[in-house]
């Protein structure tokens, strides 16, 4: 309108596109010199375009704002002189501006306004204005045909996930494999849980999908409709990965995200030639792995495709000089993409969608030459994040039979059986929301939807009535708890029938269907690998033990398969590398000091002397190949360890006497038919020349009941035992190092040994055990059945698995989930 207003010389000026008009918006925040430094100013800077755009919506009159006397109006006001100033003066039109001086436009035989809850007072003022100049205008509005009360009733589920299952099971049954019905379900706040919701409706309503593995195209039996931002697409956030590979300095990270995608040329032809090199570079590679690198690597190890595109592609950068205006970036852009074979084949139609308005999102950006001047490339390719991230980006058609979707996005729709979820009083009506820039008095005197508790609540009915008008059937539902705190129903629901779920709910129909007609397939559970043959290695060490116990199929398919977990690339110092600097610093330590009267026998100053030698000579073994980063977080690692040392041998200094007799020396433990090479932390010679095994230990899993159950959790100190003798060893302990929980946890013969141990026997002891050689002869028996299961090949899944899956890498090889529905599956068929 505003162009056709332009060409008949109504209007002058020019027009300015959202993307560039919240740019102008950023550069005016960001160059704010009042602004606080800790205050993003992206952030702000967005918040203050919805709040310039409230103001015209709603019209309040810019004046308004030399009310408000809160920091933010008077810093908004300041902005929006600013951004007034910066259009006038370019003559520029934007948006919100332009809807209060359009005219009429001629459109036979009218216009028809279908979805809208309810028109913006800047709306009512555009159709009073039409309508003044002989346009017809109508409002549409839609109301199902209902019968009788009983078409709408409420009911109760026991929670948020029940609720949707429910919902999902509903539709299932109404939709009974026709195509002709429309349904819907409506879930608040639908963007944010997508994936959840999205999960239960394809296990309910395509059950092969739980069975497939791996990620599925999204299902054809029902459409999510929730608008999210378009730096999320699939393809998109490819583009935006793959520009930042060739713009920045490359990250490990980025590399691997660029091997794994499919949006590059030849990806499919080489997907195996990629996985491994992908696994390659996380184990071997370090961070300043440059492109020209990789590229080399992919023609090494089979991935030609991979290397011809990458080194068209920084044929494309070379050419791309370090500033530059956006309209010659987005060409670059574009040049780039196609260059590595962006978007790669067999698009879909949501993708297809999705490039394209990522191609006029590119166009847009490249008609910011005036908002921006020129930018560096990484600069090009951050703002066009920026902007993807702001655009929200929806498929245009929505075919499928059966939606789920939000409640703002179904206004102006109809269907023939409606659930809406959700209807609790925390969010029906929603607390008050007042815009943060505008005056407080000024947004309730104009209306703002959400400025007051009243106005919201009066939003929140319109939208209630809305949807109760859009189907004969309408379902409400509310979940009664939420994390463990009882919900309320909507004072909406006064007066609606609570009903109950209709029998035959719970079945699926769709999904029984598939179900019947799936192909006969003979059940076989393969649960062993062939004995443990004489001679062959028992890899592993303690850590066999404690595999088999958790799970022995890991301890099949680490030791014996060789399956292991892809490296991840990673910043910093992580908890196993903070555990060997522990491990290291108190070897250097108990090296030098070989015993507790040395201990004793240095004050303060020569102790701390010690342990900061011990510590510098453990960190200086991982500093010569760090980088910069992780030198500088070296320091504050060394700085924690220091303390930490000095904790542990303040409790060593105050137990009775001991020599350390052995660090980190190998010994060997015959279990059952199984010999293990081992090697204890530290082993101490008690006073009475019995010995203390020790394990040092960071995390917050050393605990004595870690050893006592029938699979002990952490079997190594027992392992360690039969190693050093039981007859010999008089205490076991973890030496737990951990900021405010330093000291001993362990079990010992008598109390004279390592103080805060615990007895078996005595009060306080670990129960069921009368005395230590009856925990010993326990340990012995339980590690036998451990060592005899794993030279058996028992390979069955983990007896346990919330406990043991929870830290495993190998879901995606044993298929626990999978197996784990499916039973569930069965149980449920059974009922
Ligand atoms: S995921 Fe669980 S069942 Fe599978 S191997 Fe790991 S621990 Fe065992």
């Amino acid at each position: 309108m505003f162009a056709l207003d332009r060409q008949a010389g109504r209007l002058a000026g020019r027009w300015l596109p959202a993307p560039a008009s919240q740019l102008l918006w950023a550069r005016i925040v960001r160059d704010d010199p009042q602004r606080s430094p800790l205050v993003s100013a992206a952030g702000v800077a967005r918040a203050a375009f919805q709040s310039w755009r409230h103001l015209h919506d709603y019209g309040l009159p810019i004046e308004a704002l030399d009310d408000g006397d809160s920091q933010e109006t008077v810093a908004f006001a300041r902005w929006c002189r600013q951004y007034r100033q910066a259009l006038a003066e370019r003559g520029w039109v934007d948006g919100p501006q332009a809807q209060s001086l359009v005219h009429a436009v001629a459109v036979a035989p009218g216009l028809e306004f279908v979805g809208f809850d309810r028109l913006t007072p800047l709306q009512e003022a555009l159709l009073a204005r039409w309508a003044a100049t002989g346009l017809e205008v109508r409002h549409v509005t839609f109301k199902a045909p209902r019968s009788s009360a009983e078409h709408v009733g409420r009911v109760s589920c026991i929670d948020a996930a029940a609720e949707i299952e429910a919902a999902a099971r509903w539709a299932a049954a109404r939709l009974d494999g026709r195509r002709d019905r429309r349904i819907a379900v409506v879930v608040p706040d639908l963007a944010r849980r997508r994936q959840s919701v999205r999960r239960t409706f394809e296990r309910v309503l395509v059950p092969a999908t739980g069975l497939a593995g791996g990620p599925v195209p999204e299902s054809q039996a029902f459409e999510l409709a929730a608008a999210r931002p378009l730096a999320e697409q699939p393809a998109v956030g490819a583009a935006l990965d793959l520009l930042e590979v060739f713009v920045r300095p490359t990250e490990l990270v980025a590399l691997s995200r660029l091997l794994r995608t499919a949006h590059v040329a030849g990806a499919a032809g080489e997907a195996a030639a990629r996985s491994r090199l992908d696994a390659r570079l996380r184990r071997f590679e370090s961070a300043g792995l440059g492109l020209s690198a990789l590229a080399q690597l992919a023609v090494e190890r089979d991935c030609p495709a991979l290397a011809q595109r990458l080194a068209a592609g920084q044929a494309v950068v070379s050419s791309w000089s370090e500033k530059e205006f956006p309209s010659n970036c987005s060409k670059y852009v574009f040049s780039l993409l196609t260059a590595v074979g962006w978007p790669g084949p067999d698009a879909d139609g949501t993708e297809y969608q999705a490039e394209q308005r990522w191609r006029s999102l590119v166009r847009e950006f490249g008609a910011c030459d005036e908002f921006t001047g020129r930018v560096s490339r990484a600069e090009a390719v951050g703002l066009l994040r920026e902007m993807a991230s702001r655009v929200l980006f929806e498929p245009q058609e929505l075919r499928a039979p059966l939606l789920v979707i939000d409640p703002e996005t179904s206004a102006g729709m109809s269907f023939d059986a409606l659930w809406v979820c959700g209807l609790e009083s925390t969010a029906w009506p929603p607390p008050a929301a007042p815009d943060p820039f505008l005056p407080r008095q000024a947004q309730v005197r104009y209306g703002l939807p959400r400025a007051t508790a009243k106005l919201a609540a009066q939003q929140s009915r319109l939208v209630f009535e809305r949807l109760l008008a859009s189907a004969p059937e309408v379902i409400l539902s509310v979940a009664e708890v939420e994390r463990d705190a009882p919900l309320l129903p909507s004072p909406l629901l006064a007066g609606i029938p609570a009903i109950d779920a209709p029998t035959g709910w719970r079945e699926p129909r769709v999904a029984v269907d598939q179900y019947a007609r799936r192909p006969a397939l003979e059940a076989l559970t393969d649960s062993t690998l062939p004995p443990v043959q004489a001679g062959e290695d028992a890899r592993g060490g303690a850590r066999l033990l404690e595999l088999q116990a958790a799970c022995p199929f890991r301890a099949q398919a680490e030791l014996r398969l060789g399956a292991r977990a892809l490296d991840e690339p990673a910043v910093g110092v992580d908890a196993a590398d903070r555990g060997n600097l522990l491990h290291a610093a108190l070897a250097h330590l108990w090296r030098e000091l070989r015993d507790q009267a040395t201990l004793r026998a240095l004050d303060g100053g020569a102790r701390r002397s010690a342990v900061q030698r011990a510590v510098a000579a453990a960190v200086a073994t991982v500093q010569g190949s760090a980088d910069e980063l992780l030198k500088h977080l070296l320091v504050l690692e060394a700085d924690w360890l220091e303390a930490r040392v000095l904790e542990m041998i303040e409790i060593d200094w105050g137990r009775p006497p001991f020599v350390v007799a052995a660090l980190e020396e190998p010994c060997t433990a015959r279990i059952g038919a199984l010999t293990l090479e081992l090697r204890p932390d530290r082993v101490d010679r008690l006073e009475d020349d019995s010995l203390a095994v020790i394990d040092y230990k960071t995390g917050a899993s050393a605990e004595v009941k870690s050893w006592l159950d029938e699979r002990p959790r952490l079997p190594q100190l027992p392992a360690y035992v039969q190693a050093l003798g039981t007859d010999r060893v008089s205490a076991v302990a973890f030496a737990r190092v951990r900021s405010g929980d330093t000291g001993y946890v362990g079990v010992a013969r008598s109390e004279k040994r390592i103080p805060g141990l615990k007895v078996p026997g005595t009060r306080g002891g670990p129960r069921g055990y009368d005395s230590w050689e009856l925990l010993l002869a326990e340990w012995r028996r339980r590690l036998e059945a451990l060592a005899a299961e794993y030279v058996s090949g028992d390979a069955r899944l983990a007896p346990d698995p919330p406990r043991a899956c929870e830290h495993c890498h190998l879901g995606a090889l044993c298929r626990i989930a999978e197996t784990r529905a499916a039973v569930q599956g069965e149980e449920w068929n059974d009922e």
